[in-house]
């Protein structure tokens, strides 16, 4: 297992429990209490206090959710990925100061698993033979159709709790016209032994190790995600970086230069060979602003720069704020400049 993880209690609604799925994840935490749930969508106590930072961590590590995954559908994407697959779990472990999930899911956000993987798998599947032959390149990939799995949630958490994800791997490894797709900031060395043969892409997330010091809590650090990225090769995953969220301070592009230095040094010919990056400025929340004041102000003296960023008036009628209009444009060109300069063999499949 690992230390992010120490599950005393399963919400679990009774369908879930009866699948196989379920009846695997039960089993494999035979000491935790269970609580019988109408919805996994409706658990007030797992919320969380927006003012209460230790008690949203503690509800990470030890509740989980087992649910059924009502609603399949893969939805058109076209930028990371060609589509958004069904998730087969929502929520996370970690803490990243940045985070949107919590902005919809709460606080607290722990990882609900769905139980109904067969169907997932299945729909998924279907929905690869109805694509056909990938006919037109695009940024996504030059020959496959790629399905993000792990847009709310981190698959490689995930992969502690239940077999879904290896599932998923599993599924991509038939499907030689598709391929699996997610991001990451957490190594799980289980998953070198699982054979995906080239079907499933994982991005590691990199930015300067000193920014994720302040703003990735609980994940990997850095080097070590730099350090898997052969392995990873190596046991037939593609591995992609997404350089994300980057965040622009003073000296933030000599900091980017030397990761990508440490990026170059750390690994080998044959992930230089393969590798591409996404490139994702970061965006901020007013709300979330607030509730990391509340916890963790550092991490918003990074993250809150009005004097740089300019708001935007989101669909759910919040605010968001990104940096602003030309200047972002020209951080985008300053660092796609340094990556061609410095780490020349990465590509950069999209950056915004
Ligand atoms: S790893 Fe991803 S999903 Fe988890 S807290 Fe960080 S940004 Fe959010």
């Amino acid at each position: 297992m690992t230390e992010l993880l120490d599950i005393r209690r399963i919400y679990v609604e009774p369908a879930a429990a009866d699948l196989p799925r379920g009846k695997e994840v039960l089993a494999r935490f035979p000491d935790a209490e269970r609580v019988e749930v109408d919805s996994h969508q409706r658990i007030p106590e797992l919320f969380g206090d927006e003012t209460n930072v230790r008690r949203w961590v503690r509800i990470k590590r030890e509740a989980l959710v087992l649910g059924v995954k009502k609603s399949l559908t893969a939805r058109p994407n076209g930028r990371s990925a060609d589509f958004i697959a069904p998730s087969t779990a929502n929520g996370c472990a970690m803490a990243c100061a940045y985070c949107y999930v919590p902005r919809h899911k709460g606080y607290s956000n722990p990882i609900t698993v769905f139980a109904n993987i067969d169907k997932i798998t299945g729909y998924l599947r279907r929905h690869v033979a109805r694509q056909g032959v990938k006919l037109q390149p695009n940024q996504c990939d030059p020959q496959a159709w790629v399905y993000d799995i792990g847009e709310n949630s981190d698959c490689s958490v995930d992969a502690h709790v239940s077999a879904n994800v290896r599932d998923l791997v599993d599924t991509f490894r038939d499907l030689p016209t598709a391929k699996a797709s997610f991001a990451t900031k957490h190594v799980n060395r289980d998953l070198l032994g699982w054979d995906p043969r080239g079907r499933t892409r994982i991005r590691f997330s990199l930015m300067p190790a000193e920014d994720a010091k302040l703003l990735d809590i609980r994940t990997t650090p850095i080097a070590e995600r730099i350090a898997a990225i052969d392995d990873f090769v190596e046991a037939g995953y593609e591995v992609h970086v997404n350089f994300s969220p980057v965040v622009v301070r003073d000296g933030w592009l000599p900091a980017w230069a030397e990761l990508l230095e440490q990026l170059d040094d750390g690994i080998g010919p044959a992930a230089k060979a393969q590798l591409a990056a996404e490139v994702i400025m970061m965006t901020h929340n007013r709300e979330l602003h607030q509730v990391n004041l509340g916890w963790h102000p550092k991490a918003e003296e990074l993250l809150w720069r009005p004097d740089l960023q300019q708001p935007k008036r989101s669909q759910n009628g919040g605010w968001n704020v990104r940096y602003r209009t030309g200047d972002k444009g020209r951080y985008v060109a300053q660092l796609t400049g340094l990556i061609a300069e410095r780490a020349p063999y990465c590509r950069v499949r999209y950056a915004f």
